[in-house]
């Protein structure tokens, strides 16, 4: 007899924790794992430790596991991105009957799943590809969910997917934090919505890490300022971060960024060192953000910052090269000699009008893709939905949904008056930031990248007239005039060059 509310496979760290928030809230779910140790290990842990432990049932055979699900069924899969995912949907199809539905919360590349959307729904199945943000925590207290697929799969998964996404305080759009084992969070507005149709989710799950990636390399560069240009040690750095926590800059990012630094290596006993100056400055990356500046770069939408941000990761990957080079080439060294508690000030004013250009960006990103993949996104829903259980949850989030409340056409977020006014208000300290990182050969290619876009994006008239001459020079590639309308080509008989 079919008991269970749901069915998940792929037992690792998100499986797990996915797993115990749906039994948290009251769901009866089967698991099963590739590896049946792992699904045993975990429902011996689940036995000892966990008050929802009866909520959960283990299963090492694939048939009976599906058999156990109520029908139409819904099982979600948490296995690697990839070959992974085909390969379980593809032992999972012969045990599963017509309207079942799977649900991949994986990292999949949004064309993976418009692909798997179009074979399984030729099956007579469903398959909602969402996005799952907020690592094992979110993941076991509240992530933030990104559900693409049809409506008629959404109803059926609505119910379990709001329960267990994180909630924010329906006025503040702050998270709301204290669930326990067993304890779920009650009330607040759920962080998750349906996003549209088959890819959506995922896509927007990619720029959600697209943006994570240049909201990091953007704190990056302010600590590498207030490091290397002002001479402060991690923890003075990490109360800079602690007060900016209390600001427009307050997220989950600049909280835990505030925390690292003042957090002491424990492997010195004397207690005098910062753990941040002991890790390796070469930093991981598994392909999200590249994803986004690639999509970027095939539709044409200027989406520097985050790809610098990318750039910036591998850059750092290049430690023996660089260790080299540093020996070689030679910066500028000079002492600082301004206002420290000015430009401490200014960085902030820096990382918040970069912060805003980079999510211009991620916007501008996902317009384009509305229109290239058939989407119909609610730009404004996206940011509520990254409020509470992602990485990059931050009170900033409530701004962008207001703008596209007040006007759902916005072109680019930075239209909209709060942040036309908050650039104009920051713009001289960011730039004065920029000039002096550079006069002290300290790199700030996020800032500058994004400072690069505002100043290019409120340009009425950009060098691009002289490419363009150049192009029909070399390649009788033609040219508008300004003097004649749009759309009208011309080309110049140029001299030939020897
Ligand atoms: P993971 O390391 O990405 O994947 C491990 C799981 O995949 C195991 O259950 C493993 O089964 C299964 N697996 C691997 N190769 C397989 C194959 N060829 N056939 C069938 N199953 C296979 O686990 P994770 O870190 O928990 O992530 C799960 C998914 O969530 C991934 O897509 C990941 O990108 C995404 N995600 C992760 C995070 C995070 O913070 N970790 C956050 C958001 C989203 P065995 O035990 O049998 O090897």
């Amino acid at each position: 007899m079919s008991t269970t509310d749901i069915g998940l496979v792929g037992l690792a760290v998100m499986g797990q924790n996915l797993a115990l928030n749906i039994a948290d809230h009251g769901y009866t779910i089967a698991v099963y794992n590739r590896s049946p140790e792992k699904t045993n290990e975990f429902m011996a842990h689940c036995k000892a430790n966990e008050p929802s432990h009866e909520r959960l049932i283990g299963f090492a055979d694939l048939s009976e596991f599906v058999q156990s699900i109520k029908r139409p069924r819904k099982i979600i899969l948490l296995v690697k991105a990839g070959a992974a995912t085909d390969a379980t949907i593809d032992a999972l199809l012969p045990h599963l009957e017509k309207d079942d539905i799977i649900i991949d919360g994986g990292n999949a590349l949004w064309t993976d799943t418009i692909r798997r959307e179009k074979d399984l729904s030729a099956k007579g199945f469903e398959f909602i590809g969402s996005g799952v943000s907020g690592g094992e925590t979110g993941a076991r207290f509240g992530p933030s969910l990104m559900p693409g697929g049809t409506a008629q799969a959404w109803a059926s998964l609505e119910p379990i997917w709001r329960d267990i996404a994180a909630k924010v305080d329906p006025v503040t759009g702050a998270q709301l934090s204290g669930a326990e084992p067993g304890k779920p969070i009650e009330g607040g507005v759920s962080c998750t919505a349906h996003v549209g149709s088959d890819g959506a989710g995922h896509y927007v799950k990619m720029v959600h890490n697209g943006v994570e990636y240049i909201d990091m390399q953007l704190i990056c560069e302010g600590y590498s300022l207030m490091k290397n240009m002002l001479g402060m040690n991690a923890g003075e750095i990490g109360q800079v971060f602690e007060k900016w926590n209390q600001g427009k800059l307050s997220s989950f990012l600049i909280e835990i960024t505030a925390d690292i630094l003042q957090q002491k290596d424990p492997a010195d006993a004397t207690g005098d060192t910062w753990f941040v100056d002991k890790v390796l400055d070469t930093a991981g990356q598994k392909g999200t953000g590249m994803w986004t500046a690639a999509n970027a770069l095939e539709l044409g939408v200027p989406a520097n910052a985050i790809a610098e941000a990318v750039f910036a990761r591998s850059l750092s990957a290049l430690k023996e090269e660089r260790v080299a080079a540093s020996s070689i080439l030679k910066g500028p060294t000079l002492p600082f000699e301004s206002d420290r508690e000015a430009i401490i000030e200014a960085i902030g004013d820096a990382l918040y009008s970069s912060k805003i250009c980079a999510y211009a960006q991620g916007f501008q990103l996902m317009k384009e893709a509305e229109k290239e993949y058939n989407w119909t996104l609610d730009f404004g829903t996206i940011a509520q939905i990254w409020r509470g259980g992602c990485i990059i949850r931050a009170a900033f989030l409530q701004k962008i949904t207001d703008a596209y409340s007040n006007n759902p056409e916005l072109k680019n977020l930075m239209l909209d008056s709060y942040f036309t006014n908050a650039l104009h208000d920051a713009q001289n300290n960011w730039r004065e930031v920029i000039a002096l990182a550079v006069r002290h050969g300290i790199p700030v290619p996020a800032f500058s990248s994004a400072l690069a876009y505002f100043d290019g994006y409120r340009s009425a008239v950009v060098p691009a007239n002289l490419l363009q001459a150049q192009r029909d020079y070399f390649g009788a590639h033609t040219y508008e005039r300004t003097d004649e309308p749009r759309g009208q080509f011309y080309h110049l008989d140029w001299p030939q060059t020897p």
